[in-house]
Order: structure tokens, then C-alpha cells, then sequence
């Protein structure tokens, strides 16, 4: 008999009580220590006292009233997000593929609103992943997303990442824009190099084409600055959030300059929640911390840390590691090809500790940004002590 719970998750047999920090707690009250982080999402860690003081008096005052009225949460979400970034105008979602959808519908728009309308092709990359929506897995293409569902959504071209002359030969009067991912992430953790990133940048300019950048996963401070691409010291046109900003509460956002959203105008693209109040309620609260003198800065220092005890890590258990790759929090360790990253997983997790598959055979290290020194230690001895167990057996 199918579960009343549609049975599309290959699920863990486990279930969490209360999270606290960067430990989550199940049923019978064993700690886990949580460098998943619900998928990169809970980037304050859990339960953080000026979120749950956000959402709970928000909660007190008003849940939601649609996009029929001024949103203030929005208004000042808004403002604060174009003060941040390169961007001039925000849409707020409930999701990352909504981000990544309303992303898609400005590049389109803006060729159409700007005389031409035959430019409506979007250039993607192998093993991109911008959400389970028809059109998100029409454009990362790959048999595990679409098997059994076409046809799919037309306008979406695919190169090789990274390949920059695949990229200007897929080109054609018919391209509107190109979409990517800063750092691979269902991918494999698989970071642009940054000379790709200014390549990407220099080619739209070029070729009269936006630059899309999905930093669903990669944004609000993951990689140690506020967003990805600003490691390469360029700006998309157009850019989706999502995870990080709501820091649990689901909430997302497509930010793009005011050239880009020419044509968003009233009327064209909508969402009954999108920036709901008790979203906007916590999205600002998750900026106030990450927004806060030294935070990024303390999120580099993490990741050095964390990365320079894994890359030990690495060297010490050749049988089970092969490589190390990310930024910031945003770490993947490679699995050799002889062991199946799932197995390291479910090991890990039987020693108390929540990591994330990754395409490649990789592992992905997400935890809160907040985690200090003890977390990291802990984290580095659990993932040794399992390695040593799996290379021994
Ligand atoms: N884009 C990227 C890079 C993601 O990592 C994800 C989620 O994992 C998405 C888009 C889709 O986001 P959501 O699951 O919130 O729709």
C-alpha cells in the first residue's frame, strides 16, 4: 500500500524532536550534530534566539494579508538585500525553484520588453540543479530529474561546466541569458573556477545576454562572503536565494538591476505567499546576524579551519577520502571510487553526525554558520574515526 506520505524521499529512519544550535535531538533524546543543516538552510543553527524572537512576535501580530497590500517586512527586506548586492529590485518566493523560475521569466522578459523577442533560449550547465519544478528539471536535463516526465519544458540548452568554448559555440541569436550555479552543489560541490565566473560575465556582456546566478545554496554567507560570486569581483544581472535567508522558514528571492526587471511590471508574475509577513519577519532577522560587522569574516575563519583539519583528514584515509573540495562552509569530500559516499554517510550518521549526498560521489559538509572550534573537532574526529573503521574493513 503507497505511505500516506507520497514515498518520492528515500528517507532516513529517523525523526527530530528539537534542534538546538548545531545539534539536532530525535525522539529518544540522542544528540546529533548536524552538519547538514537541512540542506544548507538552517544557517544560524537551530532555534537561534533572535529568529524564534522574530517569527513568535510577528506571529503575534499578523500571519498574512497577500500581495494585495504593502508588505512593510518586504519593503524593508527589499531595501536592505539592494543596499548588499548589485541588485535594484527584489520578487520574494516561498522557495528556491520559484526564486530560480521568476529568475528565468526576467531574462526572458527583458529581451522581450527590449525589442528582442526572438532571444528566449536559456544556457545551462551539466549536472546544474535548480529545483524539481518542470521547467528547473527541463533545464538541468539529467535522467534521474526527468525520467518518465517529459516532455519537457523547451528553451534550455546545456554545455559542459566550465568549458567556455562549448559555451560561446551554443550561442545563437536565439540565446537570452545563462544560468549557473556559483559552486555546483547537488552537482558534486563543484566551485567555477573564477576565471570562469569573469569569462561568463564578460560573454554576456558581449553577446547582449543576463547572467542568471542560482545562489540558492551558495548565498547568505556560505561560502564566508554574502554571495558567492563575489569571490570572482563580478555582479549578475539576475540572481535567485533562497535556503540561508530564512534560516529554516521558507522563504526565497529573485534580485536582478533595475535594467533586467524592465519588463516586471504590475501584472506580470506573482505568488500568494511569496514574502508573506512571517517570512519577512525571519528573513530580516537571519540579515540582522549575517549582515553584523565580522560575521563573514568569522565564517572564512571557520571554513580555513575546518578545511585545512579535513584536508588531514583526506591525506590520512586514502582508501575511503580521494579530495576535498568548496568553499567556506560549503565543503564536499570526494569518496573513493571503491566506497559509495552513501555507505560513509549512514556510518557517520550511526556516530552521531548528519552530512548531505552529493552527485560525484561526494559528501557535503553544510553545517550552521555559527559553528565554532568544538563542532569542528568533533566534526574531524567522528569523520576520522568512521574512515579508519571503512579503510580498515
Ligand atoms: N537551486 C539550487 C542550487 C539548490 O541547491 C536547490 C535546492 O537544493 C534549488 C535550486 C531548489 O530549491 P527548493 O528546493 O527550495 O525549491
Amino acid at each position: 500500500m503507497i505511505p500516506a506520505v507520497m514515498p518520492t524521499y528515500g528517507r532516513a529512519d529517523l525523526e527530530f524532536e528539537r534542534g538546538e544550535g548545531s545539534y539536532l535531538f530525535d525522539r529518544h533524546g540522542r544528540r546529533y550534530l548536524d552538519f547538514a543543516a537541512g540542506v544548507a538552510v538552517v544557517s544560524l543553527g537551530h532555534a537561534h534566539p533572535h529568529l524564534v524572537e522574530a517569527l513568535t512576535a510577528q506571529a503575534r501580530k499578523l500571519w498574512h494579508t497577500s500581495n494585495l497590500y504593502r508588505v512593510p517586512g518586504q519593503e524593508v527586506l527589499a531595501r536592505r538585500l539592494v543596499e548588499l548586492t548589485f541588485a535594484d529590485t527584489v520578487f520574494f518566493t516561498n522557495s528556491g525553484v520559484e526564486a530560480w523560475e521568476c529568475g528565468v521569466k526576467v531574462v526572458r522578459k527583458y529581451q522581450n520588453a527590449t525589442g528582442n523577442p526572438e532571444r528566449w533560449r536559456v544556457i545551462t550547465v551539466e549536472n546544474a540543479f535548480h529545483g524539481r519544478t518542470m521547467s528547473a528539471i527541463s533545464a538541468a536535463k539529467q535522467e534521474k530529474l526527468v525520467k518518465g516526465f517529459g516532455p519537457l519544458v523547451e528553451g534550455f540548452d546545456q554545455v559542459a561546466f566550465g568549458n567556455l568554448n562549448e559555451l560561446r559555440a551554443a550561442i545563437t541569436h536565439e540565446t537570452a541569458g545563462i544560468s549557473l550555479e556559483p559552486i555546483l552543489g547537488e552537482g558534486g560541490v563543484r566551485p567555477a573556477a573564477v576565471d570562469y565566473l569573469r569569462a561568463l560575465r564578460e560573454i554576456c556582456d558581449e553577446f547582449g545576454i543576463l547572467l542568471l546566478l542560482d545562489e540558492i545554496q551558495t548565498g547568505v554567507g556560505r561560502t564566508g562572503r554574502l554571495f558567492a560570486h563575489e569571490w570572482a569581483g563580478i555582479a549578475p544581472d539576475v540572481m535567485c536565494i533562497a535556503k540561508g535567508i530564512g534560516g529554516g522558514f521558507p522563504v526565497g528571492a529573485c534580485l536582478a538591476t533595475e535594467r533586467a526587471a524592465v519588463g516586471m511590471t504590475p501584472g506580470t508574475h506573482g505568488s500568494t505567499y511569496g514574502g508573506n509577513p512571517l517570512a519577512m519577519a525571519v528573513a530580516n532577522a537571519v540579515l540582522d546576524v549575517v549582515a553584523e560587522p565580522g560575521f563573514l569574516a568569522r565564517v572564512q575563519e571557520t571554513g580555513d579551519l575546518l578545511r585545512r583539519r579535513l584536508e588531514a583528514t583526506v591525506r590520512r584515509h586514502p582508501k575511503v577520502l580521494a579530495d576535498l573540495r568548496g568553499v567556506g562552509l560549503m565543503l564536499g569530500l570526494k569518496v573513493a571510487p571503491a566506497v559509495a559516499n552513501g555507505k560513509v554517510i549512514e556510518a557517520l550518521r550511526a556516530q552521531g553526525m548528519l552530512t548531505v549526498p552529493a552527485g560525484d560521489n561526494v559528501i557535503r559538509l553544510l553545517p550552521p554558520l555559527t559553528i565554532g572550534e568544538a563542532e569542528i573537532e568533533e566534526a574531524v574526529s567522528t569523520i576520522d574515526r568512521v574512515c579508519g573503521e571503512l579503510g580498515a574493513s
